[in-house]
This record gives structure tokens, C-alpha cells and sequence, in this order.
């Protein structure tokens, strides 16, 4: 297993251990959230009927498409593949790493890449994702968690989506920080024009596409249909499976936990305890490229110029936090120690 990164040329944060504290960025630090009990009331409950309706529909639709993937094409194979990954780091390397946490600096060409995967993965504008997810960072695992896994796996999966958000959510996401974003004219007019992005990504380039190798339109369309759906599952994994399954080596007292299986399938995102101890750190793991394809793209395009500034957490930082709050046995470190012992 090499190291993807050395101390020379990434960012890393002071080693004291002290400078860990899980905000989704720096600027988050600035406003407070200041929840009573009442904001962490249960409430009842109230379903938005309109997008049960519209995940029914969705999920039939998805279902019908994978009656039709036996008759797929080897091209078209190799093209839901690419387009699986491609709108996958759309989330992962676009609105997650870069955007919503800025553990990486990348340039126009990569931005304007990513802004066209994101749209294709369909899960809202990036600017609405990243208030989403630095909320989830910033009040996780409260009723000011958008999608709080103790609310159980079906609400951090997908139930969240289908009823109306909790008062404390809406209450503690004005305390967000979104300043930078809204600087960023390619991610607003994505955000104003979004629902035409979504169509022309996510679903009629994908269309047209494959009819240039003879794929007949209709199983197309049903492949993007596919693959869009099993993104939204992929992705969803992370808030639900992996904040309720695996080990937590870094952070012993939250729920996010290390899952390969998430990682495997969310390409890299389901190193979960290490990403909420380390919410800065570009890989979202100490593992380099262990089962990390987001974290193999974003070195792709350092390669290319178009990544630069990787934020990662030094070893002496992640140790520190793995003995003040974890399992230090299970790093990587205390894992390497064991198998030399
Ligand atoms: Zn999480
Ligand atoms: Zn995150």
C-alpha cells in the first residue's frame, strides 16, 4: 500500500491534535448554533406526498430498466460504468471534498467538469447540497442533522427527503456559512438554472450519447434512469449505513463509522468515523487509495495541474485524536504495529 501523499506537498494541519474539532471548514466556526430542548422535540411528522409520488415513480421506473440490462451492448456497458463514476465524483470529488469542505483547490477546467458531473448525479445544485452537508457536520447526529442517523436508517437513507425538514434544521441552517459559494458565479448559475442542468446531464446527454454506437434511445434513457438511481442509493449509504456500521478508530463517541463495503460502492466515502473526526482532509481516509476511487481522480487530476493544495491530517495529528478519543489499535498505524508484533 503506498502512501498517495507526503508532508511536502500537501497542507496539513497543525500536529498538536488540538486543531481536529470536526467542522466542515473553517468558517463554519463563526456563528453558533444555539438549540433548546424544544428545538430538539420530536414533531410530528408530515409527509411530502409529492415526493413519495415521485420516488414511486423513479424506483418502477429503475426496475424496468434493469429488466433491460441483459440486452445492453458492450459499449453501452462500458458507458453506464463511466457514468456511474463520472456523476459519482460529481458529489464525492465536486460538491463533498471540494465545495463543501474545501479540502482541495481546483481549477477552472476541473471545476467546470465537475459542476457538469454533479449536475448529472442529480442531488440538487451544489450550493443547496453543501449547505445540506455542512449542516450534517456541524449539528450531526441532532435534530438539526438533516438526515440524523438516530432517527434510524430508512429517515437517514431516504425518509429525510420525504418529509418536512425539523425546525431545528431550518433553525440551525441560517448559522451557515455560505459566503464563499455564492462567490463562485459557475456554482450560482447552476444553482438558479438547476433543474435544466439536471435534464441536459443527467438525462438527455446520456440519451443521445449511446445512439452514436446504434443503442436503441428508449434503453438508453432506462440505463440513465439506472444509473442515476443507484447513485442516489450509493451516496445515500453513506448517511445511513455508515453512520450506523463499522469500526470507529478515530472517534469512539460518535456514530459515523468505517464501512468498506459504503466505500466500495460511494467511491471512497465510506471511511466515515476518519471524515467526521477529519472533515478537512481531502481522501477521507489515512488508506491512500484503499478502495478510495474519488481519492485516485483527485490525484488524476493533480497529475493534470488542475487539483492542487490537498488538505490531509498529518500521522502525529491522527494519532494524537485516535488516543484521546478512539481506538488507536485500529489505525493504520496501530494496525501496522500489530502485524510487526
Ligand atoms: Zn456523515
Ligand atoms: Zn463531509
Amino acid at each position: 500500500m503506498t502512501t498517495v501523499i507526503d508532508s511536502k506537498e500537501a497542507w496539513t494541519k497543525d500536529d498538536s491534535g488540538q486543531d481536529d474539532s470536526g467542522h466542515a471548514t473553517d468558517e463554519d466556526e463563526e456563528v453558533e448554533v444555539d438549540l433548546n430542548k424544544e428545538d430538539e422535540a420530536e414533531v410530528k411528522r408530515e409527509i411530502v406526498w409529492g415526493n413519495v409520488v415521485k420516488f414511486i415513480i423513479l424506483h418502477s421506473l429503475a426496475l424496468y430498466g434493469l429488466t433491460l440490462l441483459p440486452s445492453l451492448s458492450l459499449a453501452s456497458w462500458i458507458f453506464l460504468f463511466v457514468t456511474y463514476q463520472f456523476s459519482g465524483n460529481g458529489i464525492t470529488a465536486g460538491a463533498h471534498r471540494l465545495w463543501a469542505h474545501r479540502s482541495y483547490k481546483a481549477k477552472a477546467p476541473l471545476r467546470m467538469l465537475l459542476l457538469v458531473a454533479n449536475s448529472m448525479a442529480g442531488q440538487n445544485s451544489v450550493y443547496t447540497w453543501s449547505r445540506d452537508h455542512r449542516l450534517h457536520h456541524k449539528c450531526s447526529e441532532t435534530m438539526a442533522d438533516p438526515h440524523n442517523a438516530n432517527r434510524g436508517f430508512f429517515f437517514a437513507h431516504i425518509g429525510w427527503l420525504m418529509v418536512r425538514k425539523h425546525p431545528a434544521v431550518m433553525k440551525a441552517g441560517k448559522t451557515i456559512n455560505m459566503a464563499d459559494l455564492e462567490q463562485d458565479p459557475y456554482l450560482m448559475f447552476q444553482h438558479r438554472h438547476y433543474i435544466k442542468c439536471f435534464l441536459m446531464a443527467g438525462f438527455v446527454l446520456p440519451t443521445l450519447i449511446p445512439m452514436l454506437w446504434g443503442e436503441d434511445p428508449t434503453t438508453a434513457y432506462f440505463m440513465a434512469v439506472v444509473r442515476y438511481v443507484s447513485v442516489l442509493h450509493f451516496t445515500w449509504l453513506v448517511n445511513s449505513a455508515a453512520h450506523l456500521f463499522g469500526m470507529k478508530p478515530y472517534d469512539k463517541n460518535i456514530g459515523p463509522s468505517e464501512n468498506r463495503l459504503v466505500s466500495l460502492l460511494a467511491l471512497g466515502e465510506g471511511w466515515h468515523n476518519y471524515h467526521h473526526t477529519f472533515p478537512y482532509d481531502y481522501s477521507t481516509s489515512e488508506w491512500g487509495f484503499r478502495i478510495n476511487m474519488t481519492t485516485r481522480f483527485i490525484h488524476a487530476m493533480k497529475s493534470l495541474g488542475w487539483a492542487y493544495d490537498l488538505r490531509t491530517a498529518s500521522p502525529a495529528t491522527v494519532a494524537a485524536r485516535a488516543t484521546r478519543t478512539g481506538h488507536p489499535e485500529l489505525t493504520r498505524a496501530g494496525l501496522r504495529e500489530a502485524k510487526k508484533a
